[in-house]
């Protein structure tokens, strides 16, 4: 039997899964995190307080103290059963990266110990030369290290075999050249916090820190893993590459209200389960649009800490959903003709004080605060639309941006009738001769209404990729398989520098003598004025917008290699160096990486196409073609009229004629690619691989072989149908 119908048949046979839930969440919430609480317990008064301040103000620890934080880790590691332990981190292939070390050691007298130190705590070498740096580590130094942040806290992996304890790190070269998803991030955080921190000042003299916030929604797929394992292209690069819709999909919109799948609940509930005690707040679970899709959001989190959670829980739905015979599909676009999967990034920032920045305040003061910071993330997705393009470009994400399903390739802004009538009326009321009789226009009385207009579902709109939505911004074309990594240090990168130069346009007026209120009002006008271009309240999948846009001016890049660029211009080296986020070098290096990565995704797709179609798809049709060819001679044998073989012959001449362009297809992309391969430039052999293998090939062959499987027995077809992979479980 094929393993198509392997899996099928196995379908039946599941026993029922048995999942022990909490009874109550909260007794197991981050029973498996060294979080503050837990420090208290196992560390003396001195060594708490120094991790205390290196988590709140990024000081050193320094080495003694160190040590004692490491032994009150290991401490409470073993309390719960712990022999081994890891540094954690997030390379930029993608995934995550441990190496497991054990507390066991020998002694010079032979006596065997278990021993943590603080240098095995703050630093280790890992055996990193084969994750990609972009040439840095060639270029500067051999080796790259770990290094703690103490920032996100320990945590126990539990899944599996045995328990790790788990220390995030960060990951860079010896030469300090960040080689990983996490250090900029944590620079870029640091530069938002200085920049909002002096702004926050003209409101409010006690806010000593402001960090930004951060609740993604993760969307994904569920199928069994027999149906998974019997297509080698979803094994391979985690989408379909052929396959016909099938009769119904999503048209009758039944999945997004249905209720949860029995089997899907179970290892949804299984997951979770996981994930609280790792401290992933986890709060929503539902059906997505297309079927068995699926999506998870937690309560929002301290931006690094929210990255971290969201990739562990990528690692861990994967490992749980094995546990129960599923397999969870990331990708951006596991099924052509169906929604793909996003990860939408809602983000905002908060004081050390408890304000949200982008919330409606209250009183004249607070809406000023409000309008000031909304007013500068609208400047800086203006400005910068172009590199927040590229923080969420991949292989990937290109099957869905602009899709008619996700967030077009455009980005602009949505923020509601409401706003748009507020920032128009500041538009028309401030004015040059504006002078503190006039102070009555500060108060425009916003705080009342934004909340339940926007809060409220209905005055929502969800083709934008850039959405306020009553208290945040919603970054919604944020791909599901994405670090939200890579797409939080952009936007905190460009919000830090438009709110540096909002401070210095604003300092300047009051030097001339301005009231505060007044110049901050003034300067807020201008960057309404110029940046209203970006904003679009309209429907982002249509044509119009299209059209409008490019009126605009506004970029629509809507693949990867080119969409790249923009990580490598003068703008973008000057915007990263100034907020000493990125070097010049490893903007290059990143903008290598990513490219490799786009060429190597595409690479593996073209040839599982050519793999599955010379070795499944090609020989059912011609099985299948031979059925009928004799059928035909037999029938013509036997004396029969031509119209008793008529229908058969026009099924062979249509099998007959998608075989032949199939396969000379196949051939051509081969040579295609062959030739992609020769071109030493990484930047034009990326754009060669977009135009010459995936534009020219990918949908022309499929074409064929979806005609096919339409046509061919299907006793003899061997890749699991979508009809079987998204409706049966
Ligand atoms: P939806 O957008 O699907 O209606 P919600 O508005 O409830 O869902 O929230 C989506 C996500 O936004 C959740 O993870 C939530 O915690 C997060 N969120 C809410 N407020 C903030 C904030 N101030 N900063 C960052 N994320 C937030
Ligand atoms: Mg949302």
């Amino acid at each position: 039997m094929s393993l198509r119908f392997n899996a099928i048949h196995n379908l039946t046979s599941y026993p029922e899964p048995k999942v022990e839930g909490p009874s109550k969440i909260s007794s197991l919430f981050a029973t498996n995190v060294f979080h503050l609480k837990t420090a208290r317990e196992y560390l003396s008064d001195e060594a708490f307080k120094s991790l205390k301040s290196s988590i709140k103000a990024g000081q050193k620890i320094d080495r003694s103290m160190a040590n004692q934080i490491a032994n009150g880790i290991r401490a409470w590691a073993e309390s719960k059963g712990v022999t081994h332990f890891t540094h954690w981190f997030q390379p930029l292939n993608g995934t995550t990266a441990e190496k497991h070390d054990s507390f066991f050691t020998i002694k010079s007298d032979g006596t065997p110990i278990e021993q943590f130190d603080g240098d095995a705590l703050v630093q280790q070498e890992p055996d990193a030369s084969s994750f990609p740096s972009g040439g840095l580590r060639a270029t500067f130094e051999a080796r790259g290290y770990t290094a703690w942040d103490p920032s996100s806290p320990p945590f126990i992996m539990e899944i599996g075999q045995g328990k790790t304890l788990c220390i995030p790190t960060i990951f860079v070269s010896y030469t300090g050249e960040s080689l990983d998803y996490k250090a900029p991030l944590l620079k870029a955080l640091d530069a938002l916090n200085k920049a909002a921190v002096d702004v926050c000042h003209y409101f409010d003299r006690n806010i000593t820190r402001v960090t930004a916030t951060l609740g993604w929604e993760q969307e994904y797929f569920l199928i069994d893993e027999g149906l998974f394992n019997a297509r080698p292209d979803l094994v391979m690069t985690g989408r379909t590459v052929y396959g016909h819709l099938a009769a119904k999909n999503q048209q009758l919109e039944d999945h997004y209200f249905g209720s949860i799948p029995e089997r899907v609940y179970a290892c949804m509930r299984d997951f979770e389960t996981e994930a609280y005690k790792l401290g992933i707040p986890l709060r929503t679970r539902h059906n997505e649009v297309a079927p068995a899709q699926f999506e998870c959001a937690p309560i929002f989190e301290e931006v690094g800490v929210a990255v971290d959670h969201n990739c562990l829980l990528m690692d861990v739905m994967d490992r749980v959903a094995r546990r129960h015979k599923l397999r969870v599909l990331f990708h951006e676009k596991p099924f052509a003709g169906i929604n793909g999967s996003g990860k939408h990034n809602n983000w905002s920032m908060a004081t050390d004080t408890g304000v949200n920045l982008l919330a409606p305040g209250k009183t004249p003061k607070t809406n000023l605060m409000f309008l000031t910071f909304f007013v500068n993330t609208i400047k800086a997705v203006h400005d910068y639309a172009d590199i927040l393009r590229a923080s969420i470009a991949s292989a990937a994400n290109d099957y869905r941006l602009g899709a008619n399903e996700a967030p077009p390739a455009i980005i602009s802004v949505f923020i509601g009738q409401y706003l748009t009538k507020v920032l128009q009326e500041i538009k028309e009321r401030v004015t040059d001769t504006m002078d503190e009789t006039d102070e009555n226009m500060l108060k425009i009385d916003i705080h009342k209404s934004i909340p339940e207009l926007l809060l409220d579902n209905t005055d929502r709109n969800r083709t934008s990729p850039f959405a306020f939505t009553g208290n945040k911004f919603e970054f919604r074309a944020v791909g599901a398989s994405a670090n939200c990594a890579n797409a939080m240090t952009a936007l905190c990168t460009i919000v830090a520098q438009t709110l540096k130069d909002f401070k210095k346009e604003v300092d300047a007026l009051i030097e001339k003598g301005e009231k505060k209120e007044i110049a901050i009002m003034h300067v807020i006008r201008e960057y309404i004025v110029k940046s209203e271009n970006v904003l679009f309240e309209g429907d982002g999948y249509s044509e119009e917008w299209q059209k409008e846009a490019e009126k605009r001016g506004l970029p629509n890049v809507k693949t990867t290699p080119y969409a790249l660029d923009a990580m490598v211009t003068e703008k973008a080296k000057r915007l990263f160096e100034n907020n000493h986020v990125y070097t010049h070098q490893e903007l290059e290096a990143r903008h290598e990486v990513e490219l490799e990565k786009y060429i190597k995704k595409v690479q593996i797709e073209s040839r599982i196409m050519g793999e599955l179609a010379t070795s499944h798809i090609l020989p059912a049709a011609i099985r299948y073609q031979n059925l009928l060819a004799n059928n035909i001679r037999g029938l013509k044998e036997a004396g029969l009229p031509e119209e008793a073989y008529a229908n058969q012959k026009q099924i062979l001449e249509k099998i007959s004629e998608h075989i032949n362009k199939t396969s000379d297809l196949v051939e051509k992309m081969i040579e295609a690619r062959k030739k992609c391969n020769k071109i030493e430039n990484t930047r034009e052999k990326a754009i060669a691989y977009q135009t010459e293998v995936k534009d020219t090939f990918f949908d022309a062959i499929r074409y064929h072989v979806d005609k096919l499987e339409l046509l061919v027995d299907d006793r003899e077809w061997y890749l699991p149908k979508y009809r079987e992979m998204l409706f049966l479980r």
